[in-house]
């Protein structure tokens, strides 16, 4: 592992606190030390008060920070003299613990201090780095890893047997550091979880921290424990979407709330799931106890939910003897899935969380095959990683989570997506906290949005073949379809019917109502598997109601969608499928509305471009945004009882009225 300290650029970080924040990223920059928001840091400075007086605070990394981005801000500022004492309790709750870090800050408004911060505060050296490094853990996890950590490090690193994290593990520290932390010490070793390092430098400290790393990393290679290869393996070919579409419906009700499934076919994943003892090796428990609320304890191996449930449904009762019924939090659908021909899936209620199980499954998985190389593979025990998943704090967390916004594990599909109102639909459903799949015949789409739970993805509607491969490709990605919004057109201005081409109206009727037939029929199996009933919103046009001249093919393509729209809502209410469209008229900031377009219809009207803008019954201007918005209310909650309604967004038109 390579040490990424850089003087010139250490140097850029004024002060501790700006150092503590130098090597902070550094060791968040690398996956194979700390994964999403894993591991903490913390620096103990002398301060003086408001009242002149000297305190020892420490600076410890705060809730919600993810190491490589933090900034001076993402550090909560304890008072030692006050985590000392906690330290000597005999006793504290989790939650009662929390409470009292927050006490102890000096800042009220900084972020919730780690649930390590007595750890921190008891290390007796003023940096101190903490991570779940791979190496490290793959090591731990092996029958004898207690004696091959000793074997490694002698007695540069303590050992500290697992106990749960949070106040127990603070209490066992206490009590036991003082007499083993020797002057030659440089690090501290928990057992079944991570690596501790300090130093009176940040440099040192970290220093340590990739030299007790690498140690690890060299010792698993002298063994032929590292190198871990996969046979090339090509993604499956078939379509698999309506299986995985009907898959993530049982899923979500196992969940008790709609999951975004992502598919990770690639070497790796597909090598590992086909290995005849993938059954034996995945079933141990994850590598440490932090991965347990991302990932459950154990993937499912294969497809039967039912499995997975009764397992789960077995394991809550043998660790939880007479705890009353299962907490709803402690849902019995797996996060992780292991398959043959699929590969790995991973789930989760957002499409982050299933892209951050994704990545520790991955990590896992060198893990487990590089501790079986070394001698074995040994989890913790099933009671250790329920106390984790039963944890209060997870809980906690876990019922934040649960004021999840409203389209939460929730897939949309926008076509046109790449401008208009198109584009601000696609940020009106991820506002919402929907996946979206964003569809364009513009290759921008690709790069629209660099985020987990959006995918651009370029596609000519007017092509079946490419329609379908899109909507795979969607599919692969999040899971399924929940949502439609059928936008894509095309306005082809200023000609009578006299001067109409058929080329031209024939390009018209294919982009804007045959292609919108086409993604109507094959996405109705996808939305039928939706886990809350499927969506349509149709953008439709002022046109449909009140036509005008000058546009042939454009009003009667959106009317005869129109009237798509209309018999897709009858025929699809027994699959609880709604198909809603809007009518705007009169948004200019889009494609469509080039200058030349809105100067020959202003002029076609005898008005200024100006009058022409906010020629309505209210006088507003309308935007896109306003379009996107209430296509997103449509698909939402207060529209749950209604279907084949046709609303427009105009300003209110005269001859629609
Ligand atoms: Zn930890």
């Amino acid at each position: 592992m390579k040490n990424l300290w850089n003087s010139a650029e250490a140097a850029g970080f004024a002060g501790d606190i700006g150092q503590r924040v130098y090597t902070s990223r550094l060791i968040g920059r690398d996956p194979s030390l700390v994964l999403h928001g894993g591991g903490n840091t913390s620096v103990k400075v002398g301060e003086r008060n408001l009242f002149g007086d000297e305190e020892q605070i420490l600076h410890v990394k705060g809730t919600g920070w993810d190491l490589a981005a933090i900034e001076p801000r993402g550090f909560s500022p304890c008072r030692m003299a006050h985590l000392l004492r906690l330290a000597g309790l005999d006793s504290l709750s989790d939650v009662r613990m929390v409470a009292e870090l927050r006490g102890s800050m000096t800042n009220a408004s900084a972020p919730t201090p780690s649930v390590e911060a007595i750890l921190h505060a008891i290390i007796p050296a003023r940096f101190v780095d903490h991570t779940h490094a791979d190496a490290i853990v793959t090591v731990m996890n092996t029958p004898g890893g207690e004696d091959r950590l000793r074997e490694i490090y002698g007695d540069r690193v303590v050992i500290v047997p697992y106990v749960m994290p949070g106040f127990k593990l603070a209490r066992l520290c206490a009590t036991l550091l003082p007499q083993k932390v020797t002057p030659r010490a440089i690090g501290v070793a928990l057992m079944s979880h991570g690596l501790i390092t300090f130093g009176e430098t940040a440099e040192s400290s970290y220093a340590r921290m990739i030299e007790c790393v690498t140690l690890a990393e060299e010792y698993l290679s002298g063994r032929g424990a590292w190198k871990v290869e996969w046979p090339a393996a090509a993604a499956p070919s078939r379509p698999l979407r309506a299986e995985l579409a009907a898959f993530r419906r049982e899923l979500s009700g196992a969940m008790g709330a709609p999951a975004i499934l992502t598919l990770h076919a690639d070497a790796q994943c597909l090598g590992f799931a086909r290995r005849a003892d993938v059954p034996a090796l995945s079933q141990q428990g994850p590598a440490t106890p932090d991965h347990v609320i991302r990932t459950k304890r154990v993937p499912l191996v294969g497809r039967d939910l039912a499995a997975f449930r009764r397992d789960y449904e077995r394991y809550f009762s043998a660790c939880a003897p007479g705890a009353g019924p299962r907490p709803a939090m402690l849902d019995p659908a797996p996060r992780v899935v292991l398959d043959p021909e699929w590969g790995l899936v991973t789930a989760g209620g957002s499409a982050r969380d299933a892209a951050i199980a994704g990545e520790i499954y991955r990590h896992t998985i060198d893990i487990i095959l590089r501790a079986t190389a070394l001698g074995g593979w040994r989890a913790l025990p099933a009671g250790d990683i329920f106390e984790v998943e039963y944890w209060d704090l997870e809980q906690a967390k876990l019922r934040r989570a649960g004021q999840a916004p409203v389209f939460a594990g929730e897939v949309a599909l926008v076509t046109g997506a790449a401008s208009g109102i198109g584009r601000a639909c696609v940020d009106s459903f991820l506002r919402r906290g929907a996946a979206v799949a964003g569809l364009d015949v513009s290759p921008g789409i690709a790069r629209l949005h660099d985020r987990p739970d959006f995918r651009g993805i370029v596609c000519d509607l007017t092509d079946e073949a490419a329609v379908a491969a899109a909507l795979e490709e969607a599919v692969r990605a999040f899971g399924g379809l929940d949502m439609l919004v059928l936008n894509a057109g095309i306005f082809v201005p200023g000609k009578g019917i006299g001067e109409l081409g058929t080329e031209t109206w024939r390009k018209v009727m294919s982009v804007n109502l045959d292609a919108s037939f086409v993604m109507l029929r094959e996405s109705h199996p996808l939305l039928r598997a939706a886990p809350r009933g499927g969506r349509v919103a149709v953008i439709g046009s002022k046109n449909v109601p009140a036509p005008g001249p000058g546009a042939a093919a454009y009003s009667a393509s959106k009317a005869a969608v129109n009237q798509l729209a209309r018999v897709a809502a009858l025929e699809w209410g027994a699959d609880r499928i709604r198909v809603n469209s809007l009518h705007p008229n009169m948004v200019f900031d889009t494609a469509l509305w080039t200058p030349e377009v809105l100067e020959s219809r202003a002029r076609h009207y005898g008005m200024s471009v100006e009058a022409y803008k906010t020629n309505n019954v209210l006088r507003v201007e309308i935007a896109s945004r306003d379009v996107a918005e209430l296509a997103a209310e449509l698909c939402g909650p207060l529209f749950a009882k209604t279907t084949g309604a046709q609303i427009p967004v105009d300003g209110g038109n005269e001859r629609v009225i």
